[in-house]
């Protein structure tokens, strides 16, 4: 244990209000030989200081997403929930479907909703919607409009 007292303008270690952690901080006031108010050496916010050991388990942090994080994950997973979703349709479709029976991909083939057909290069798909010359097809990853003869 260091006996040294700290004074103004010393360097502390305190846990910072806008950091959250615990880091290096300048003395700014002290009561007595109390450490009172200090600056943080990160973000030089000033505010009381506090002792960087949590006396009560129930101050701990726990990790916290932000609100800003958050929010951007929500996006990406809105983004991403589509093609989820249309991959799992696929996987849950072809559990049932025999490969056997589906037919190549030509650009000029008649499809006919809920067939099966192979593609040379999305594979294996599911016939999911037929309007004039296109057919809606859900491949494993996802939904494609492809060129037909309908
Ligand atoms: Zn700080």
């Amino acid at each position: 244990m260091s006996s040294k007292k700290p004074s103004a303008g010393d360097y502390i270690d305190a846990r910072c209000t806008k950091c959250r952690v615990i880091s290096n901080h300048t003395i700014i006031a002290m009561v007595e030989d109390k450490v009172v108010r200090v600056q943080c050496n990160t973000c030089g916010g000033a505010h009381n200081y506090r002792a960087p050991k949590a006396e009560k388990p129930e101050k701990v942090v726990k990790p916290r997403a932000t609100a800003a994080a958050k929010t951007a994950k929500a996006a990406r997973t809105a983004r991403s929930k589509a093609v989820v979703l249309e991959q799992e349709q696929w996987l849950s479709a072809s559990q049932d479907a025999d490969p056997a029976k589906a037919v190549p991909y030509r650009m000029d083939g008649t499809y006919k909703v809920k067939s099966w057909i192979s593609h040379p290069t999305f594979g294996f798909g599911l016939v999911v919607s037929v309007v004039p010359n296109k057919v809606e097809i859900l491949f494993q990853d996802g939904k494609k409009l492809l060129r037909c003869g309908n």
